[in-house]
């Protein structure tokens, strides 16, 4: 067990001592979004999560707040109005996280999807988000594609379309919401696990919870208790003494990413696979391209989650039809990973591509609150729902407002994101690292770039490929409650999707800054850096 920086014991007493109206289990997107929600509304608030925020499906993501074109051909337009609604929203409420990206969709001879039906469906799309998205689509020619996208293949190119969605950082704006709610006055505590509930009179009454770092056990005690542990929901539920069955469908999905430049792609291209006809897209994150994803029923537990060399090689192949030149190969594979879409099974018909990405909120044998399915692009309206129930149950019908549509996600009070971007690169003297720091803290930037003027050596990149620089993991640890290398490595940046060895180097330098800064003895150093290898082991590698 590792030492335990003191604002961990703080909030284990905290936890311990204080009586909650609403104690939330999870610390994915939902349930840290639930803990906003409710905190802004004034309640008292605690939230836990067994590892980090976002380590679950909630990192896993294709990083898209979309309105979800794919789910037009299901017939869920509700899902889709409701989708565009909270990406507009969420443009305004967090524009650092959540950026305009537009897609190019090529049309080919004898696609699944025809030309015609691709633009009935984005007048649709555009409808739906009532003509208020970024932009509408517009039809293009088989040239304009291919100035737009050059890398795509010439050949029975008929022509296509154009639209708007956004692209996020998964993880950080999970971790926005952690600190909003905890902002908010939240106590919320990562890497402290739900073990057991209590119960009086047929009621939950509060959980026993377990810190990570010390192995100290307190017993919470709160009102109500919301489960929001998305592919676990069936574990959590099994804590309760009785299951509904299965509450989740658990539908597994792989990325990988590439080097940007073997693929070529200028923006986002959606694609329909060559194999069986599924929409996918090849996105781009700065040098990378990111191609997924795939849809198969999750083999194993959550906690063991990974991609198999199957999924890894349809993606490169539906890729390569389609930009041949990248002729893409096993040995370009920068990473692999795979993460379960909690899909409400009460809403499950046929597979899971076309099980519906709406939400439920069930209530389970000892009065929790279990809330299942949904997207990440929908989390906001999934906490206000979530939480005008607890309101019910706590009898507070009329508890005020929606603070949640109309307060800023912290780092979100910018002018715009490239006014931002200037004045960091002014300050940084790189733009790439000007880049970073304003897409992942917005108007915080300054924060994280301070301890650089009296400590220049913290402004040098920890990978020479990349704009992260060495204050970052210093302003995790003191800022954003990162623990672990992980925490680090993978989610408050995103080194470990980044490069070859998934972090392991970056992992190596960021261990001896904090030997360095933070006191670290050689044994504290190899125990986290084992501990780091052995979670890069399991969300990376490939069986
Ligand atoms: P999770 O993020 O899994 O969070 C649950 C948390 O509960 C975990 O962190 C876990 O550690 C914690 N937990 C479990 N048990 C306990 C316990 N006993 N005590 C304490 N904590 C516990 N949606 C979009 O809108 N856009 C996309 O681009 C998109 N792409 C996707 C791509 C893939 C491949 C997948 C799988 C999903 C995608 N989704 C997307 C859907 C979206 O990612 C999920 O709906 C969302 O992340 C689920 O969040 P969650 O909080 O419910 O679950």
């Amino acid at each position: 067990m590792s030492p335990s920086p003191p604002w961990r014991a703080a909030a284990l007493d905290a936890l311990e001592r204080e009586r909650f109206d609403i104690l939330v289990i999870g610390g994915g997107i939902v349930g840290c979004g639930v803990a906003r929600d409710a905190a802004l509304r004034g309640l008292r608030v605690a939230l836990v999560e067994k590892d980090d925020f976002a380590s679950g499906t909630s990192s896993r993501t294709s990083r898209l707040v979309h309105g979800g074109v794919r789910y037009l051909e299901h017939g869920h337009l509700h899902l889709v109005f409701e989708s565009s609604r909270e990406r507009r929203r969420l443009l305004r409420l967090a524009p650092h996280l959540v950026r305009p990206l537009p897609f190019t969709w090529p049309v080919y001879e004898g696609a699944r999807v025809a030309e015609w039906k691709l633009l009935a469906g984005l007048t649709l799309y555009d409808a739906l988000a009532l003509f208020r998205n970024v932009g509408n689509h517009r039809k293009l020619t088989r040239e304009a594609v291919l100035a737009r996208e050059p890398g795509l293949s010439p050949e029975g190119l008929l022509g296509g379309a154009t639209y708007w969605d956004a692209s996020t950082d998964d993880s950080r704006l999970t971790l926005a919401n952690a600190l909003g709610a905890a902002a908010a006055g939240a106590t919320v505590l990562n890497h402290a696990a739900v073990t057991a509930l209590t119960r009086a009179a047929g009621r939950a009454t509060g959980a026993m919870v377990r810190d990570d770092g010390t192995g100290r056990e307190v017993t919470v005690h709160a009102r109500v208790i919301v489960s929001a542990v998305g592919p676990w929901t069936d574990a959590l539920e099994a804590l309760e003494g009785g299951t509904r069955g299965h509450a989740v469908l658990g539908s597994a999905g792989v990325h990988v990413a590439v080097p940007r430049d073997r693929v070529g792609n200028r923006d986002a291209v959606t694609l329909v696979a060559p194999q069986d006809g599924r929409v996918m897209f090849v996105l781009p994150a700065a040098t990378h391209t990111i191609i997924g994803t795939t849809e198969t029923a999750a083999r194993g537990g959550p906690d063991e989650v990974r991609a198999t060399r199957e999924e890894v090689r349809y993606l490169l192949e539906a890729c390569n039809a389609n930009f041949p030149a990248a002729r893409l190969g096993d040995e370009d594979v920068v990473a692999a990973w795979s993460g379960i879409r909690p899909l409400a099974a009460t809403l499950a018909e046929g597979d899971a591509g076309s099980a519906s990405r709406e939400h439920t909120i069930a209530t389970g044998p000892l009065g929790m609150l279990v809330v299942t399915g949904g997207k990440l692009t929908t989390y906001r309206a999934m906490a206000e729902d979530v939480v005008d129930r607890a309101c019910e149950a706590l009898g507070e019908h009329e508890r005020p407002g929606r603070p949640h549509r109309e307060v800023l996600l912290p780092g979100g009070a910018m002018r715009s994101l490239s006014a931002t971007e200037h004045e960091a690169a002014a300050a940084v003297g790189d733009a790439a690292v000007a880049r970073r720091l304003a897409g992942a803290y917005g108007c915080d930037w300054r924060d994280a770039w301070r301890p650089t003027r009296d400590d220049p050596a913290l402004r040098e990149r920890i990978d020479p490929a990349l704009p992260y620089t060495m204050t970052e993991p210093l302003h995790a640890i003191a800022r954003e409650r990162a623990v672990t290398l992980g925490d680090i490595v993978i989610r408050r940046t995103h080194l470990a999707f980044e490069t070859r060895d998934h972090g392991a180097a970056a992992a190596r330098r960021i261990a001896t800054l904090l030997a360095a800064r933070l006191g670290w003895d050689a044994r504290r150093q190899r125990d986290e850096l084992a501990r780091y290898e052995r979670e890069a082991e399991r969300v990376f590698s490939v069986d």
